[in-house]
């Protein structure tokens, strides 16, 4: 995960930073603007959050922004490493940005890359040399070579283009007024400048918007089915934005109504309360508490300012992370029977801490329920759980994560609800069901079966 962003059209470049913020979410390590004037690149980039941006007083009128989400290389550390690691990247007359996770770039370079976002970009302005300079042909070129994900927006010949992978993965929309052309990841982006989105760039769709209004649109690769991310509507994206025309607040809702049928079946005596892990899972804790005619209370609040807990690298840090992440309203667990909601379970942290504390506070009952079915496989296209054994479910039966946990009951979503509280049929579940829609991604599971034990990425290691 990662966030995007072009502009075209004047803008001042603080409002540009100020756009960006709408896609901290995606992407909480650091974070880049570029823009052109006069056929020159010049770019500014921060670690964390867009906000500590640094920018000149000027107005250009094509700006690219990025916000890092390490699926490839480490956090950025300092400020000496936001060259390298952090987007968007400029190579001869070309400048690009991208959301997604290139699965084969180990075996396409020998070069030593540290984000495939740099890849991507020199290959475009290698391809776009030889090809005469035509941006169709060398993002076609482009497309045939790498396999994985990839949400493109990029500056070329002055004019913005966004590009999406044949399967369509990652979100990408865009939206325009007379003045002012909008691409980017989420659809807030739009709303709060003042646009409505016009539509999501199509799979497979290269899109180029030219200074005078002009927008051509090219095929450049189409596949029969495409694969949306379940997990942008289950916990990547803002629940005000909308992708493939599901707005991300409804299907959460709807996930949570599933959950409380599933919740009945199981027959257990009713919570006193239905509390969300905040704050994904809220609108999902609200449907539920509704369905089961019970109060959803938020006794769970988060430590707003502290940030970026999932991106640290190991198990120590995590559960050092984990603990500081949230406080409760101690005085209202006694003696309660609490059903907790939180979007997924993937390394079991999260859960286990909450549910230790709760009933360390005196709770007498804790059900921990997840609106994502079990992840037991790595995502290869930009979730970073990118190898198998760290995963919860991959390692344990379902009564064993519950006993692991320390819950007096587990619920998962089923599938068959997940789909249905999406509504798209085309969606990519492989980390749930380990059907991976790409070439690659395949020949990697393949490989990865007798290494179990090496450590790092299963994309970073096998070529
Ligand atoms: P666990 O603690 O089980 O390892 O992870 C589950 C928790 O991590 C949930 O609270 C969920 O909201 C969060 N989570 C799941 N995927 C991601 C991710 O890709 N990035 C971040 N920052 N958090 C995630
Ligand atoms: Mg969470």
């Amino acid at each position: 995960m990662c966030g995007v962003l072009g502009i075209l059209g004047k803008m001042d470049l603080p409002m540009a930073r100020e756009l960006l913020l709408l896609l901290a979410h995606r992407g909480q390590d650091a974070a880049g603007l570029l823009w052109e004037s006069e056929n020159i690149f010049t770019e500014s980039k921060a670690t964390g959050s867009p906000a500590f941006i640094e920018l000149p007083n000027d107005s250009p009128s094509i700006i690219l922004g990025s916000t890092r989400y390490p699926t490839i290389g480490k956090r950025v550390a300092n400020e000496e490493e936001l060259d390298i690691f952090v987007g968007p990247f400029q190579s001869e007359n070309v400048a690009l940005t991208h959301n997604g996770n290139i699965t084969n770039m180990a075996c396409q370079t020998e070069r030593e890359y540290f984000t495939d976002a740099q890849f991507l970009t020199d290959k475009l302005a290698q391809y776009l040399k030889e090809n005469d300079n035509q941006l169709q042909d060398a993002i076609g070129k482009l497309s045939s070579e790498v396999d994985g994900a990839f949400s493109i927006v990029g500056i070329h010949d002055s004019k913005l283009f966004a590009f999406r992978d044949a399967r369509g993965f990652k979100p990408l929309v865009f939206g325009r007024s007379k003045d002012l052309t909008i691409i980017a990841s989420e659809s807030t982006v739009h709303a709060m400048a003042g646009l409505t989105i016009e539509r999501d760039v199509y799979p497979g769709e290269l899109l180029v918007f030219s200074k005078n209004g002009k927008l051509e649109s090219f095929s450049i690769s189409q596949n029969a089915l495409h694969s949306h991310c379940f997990f942008e509507y289950v916990y990547f994206a803002h629940p005000a934005s909308t992708i493939e025309n599901q707005l991300v607040y409804d299907v959460r809702f709807r996930l949570g109504r599933a959950l409380a049928h599933a919740f009945k079946k199981m027959n257990k005596e009713p919570p006193d309360y239905v509390v969300p892990v905040p704050d994904t899972s809220r609108p999902a804790a609200q449907a539920l508490a509704e369905t089961l005619g019970v109060p959803m209370r938020e006794i769970i609040l988060k430590n707003r300012y502290l940030g970026r807990t999932f991106i640290v690298r190991t198990q120590k840090e995590r559960n050092a992370m984990a603990k500081r992440k949230y406080l409760y309203l101690t005085d209202k667990i006694e003696n309660k029977t609490i059903l907790v909601v939180d979007d997924s379970i993937v390394r079991g942290t999260t859960a286990k801490m909450i549910v230790h504390d709760l009933k360390e506070l005196g709770a007498s009952k804790v059900y921990f329920a997840a609106t994502c079915p079990p992840q037991d496989h790595p995502c290869y296209y930009g979730i970073d759980i990118s190898t198998g054994k760290e995963l919860i479910a991959s390692n344990s039966r379902r009564e064993d994560i519950r006993k692991y946990i320390g819950a007096d009951a587990l619920i998962y979503q089923n599938m068959s609800d997940l789909v249905n509280a999406i509504g798209l049929k085309d969606l990519c579940l492989a980390c749930l069901d380990g059907e991976y829609p790409t070439e690659h991604a395949r020949f990697i599971q393949e490989q990865i079966q007798d290494d179990v034990e090496s450590d790092g990425r299963d994309y970073e290691r096998v070529v």
